[in-house]
């Protein structure tokens, strides 16, 4: 007896270590909606399902009012406002609008212009949809128009002005990157540990899945044969960001060239020598813009950014060749069959 005890002390002690360790109640709670013309899905770990939905409904509006802030089709958002008073007046924006433009100027500064918000006057020439490409004389007059510099913010008033008339503002290289922001601010202030966002190809991770296993996230192969999305690679994130820009997400082939929305704001063309930039940082806003950034800057020059940065990259290049950081191989699997 006397020697037993101890022995059944430990059990009990160890027993109650691996239940308060064990996942409990935990559930995984998965909701997509249609946002920015595009699907955003958000997974929440959660002990309740209350919660869970009340999280969800918050973050999913909070999503939805920003959304309405940036949207550059709809007149009543102030992003258009701007837009319409380029060249006259500065517009007064809420502190989300005035941050994400702050936030864009900033990567447009880091990145020599390769990332430009003012790239509107250009993107507008092109139809990716309905396979149309701007005349080169077209490209030539929008582009004086394009320069992150010519874009005035005035912090005390909250105000943004455009310099020139016919600017046109574009946050379409960074908007969902800032609303995963967004998302992962609203869980978290609604008592949600752990989550997934994805906005479109912009994801923000924060804690772990139920099993306390990282997140996983898919790299697609940016020039699969098939009709079904292919994994060329997974990387496992935990507290990260990490977004993809491609050149096979919005694209033509004409005279056996390929025309994408990612554009050189030095030239008005498609960027040409990546296929796929993955980035990984803490913020999905930067995740989002320097996945842009680095595209346009290709891979040498865009490499050295991303370091420079302190980001892990994934470059697949022009020839298909595969560029990456040293930081994120031991976060990356590789598919066998790639
Ligand atoms: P996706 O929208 O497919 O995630 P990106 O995040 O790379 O891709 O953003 C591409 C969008 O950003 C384009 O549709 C356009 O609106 C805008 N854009 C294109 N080229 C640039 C650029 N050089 N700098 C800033 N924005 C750009
Ligand atoms: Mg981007």
């Amino acid at each position: 007896m006397m020697k037993k005890q101890p022995v059944i002390a430990m059990a009990i002690l160890l027993l109650a270590a691996l239940l308060s360790c064990s996942p409990r109640k935990e559930s995984v709670y998965r909701k997509s909606m249609p946002i920015m013309d595009t699907i955003v899905s958000i997974t929440v770990v959660c002990e309740s399902k209350e919660q869970a939905e009340k999280a969800l409904k918050e973050t999913f509006a909070a999503m939805d009012h920003f959304a309405g802030l940036i949207n550059f089709y709809s007149d009543a958002s102030e992003l258009s406002a701007i837009n319409r008073n380029a060249g006259t007046s500065a517009t007064k924006v809420s502190p989300e609008t005035f941050d994400v433009i702050e936030q864009a100027v900033f990567v447009a500064g880091k990145s020599g212009g390769a990332f430009d918000p003012t790239i509107g006057p250009v993107v507008k020439l092109w139809d990716f949809a309905g396979r149309k490409m701007p005349s080169g004389i077209d490209v030539s007059r929008a582009l004086p128009l394009v320069n992150y510099r010519d874009i005035i913010l005035d912090r005390k008033n909250s105000s943004v002005l455009l310099r020139k008339k016919g600017m046109l503002m574009d946050l379409g290289g960074i908007a969902k990157g800032y609303a995963a922001d967004i998302a992962a601010a609203s869980l978290k202030k609604n008592g949600i540990l752990s989550g997934l966002v994805a906005v479109a190809g912009d994801i923000r991770t924060f804690g772990m899945k139920p099993d306390r296993t990282p997140w996983s996230i898919g790299i697609k192969n940016p020039r699969q044969t098939g009709e079904r999305d292919e994994i060329i690679a997974k990387v496992r994130l935990t507290q990260k960001a990490i977004s993809t820009s491609g050149d096979y997400e919005r694209y033509f082939i004409a005279d056996g060239k390929r025309y994408h929305h990612i554009l050189d704001p030095e030239t008005g063309f498609s960027a040409e020598t990546c296929r796929s930039v993955s980035i990984v940082a803490d913020t999905a806003v930067y995740t989002d813009a320097f996945s842009t950034a680095v595209f346009v800057l290709g891979p040498e020059q865009g490499m050295r950014l991303a370091k420079e940065m302190g980001f892990d990259a994934l470059i697949i290049d022009g020839h298909g060749t595969t560029h990456i950081t040293d930081g994120l191989k031991e976060k990356i699997s590789f598919e066998k069959n790639t």
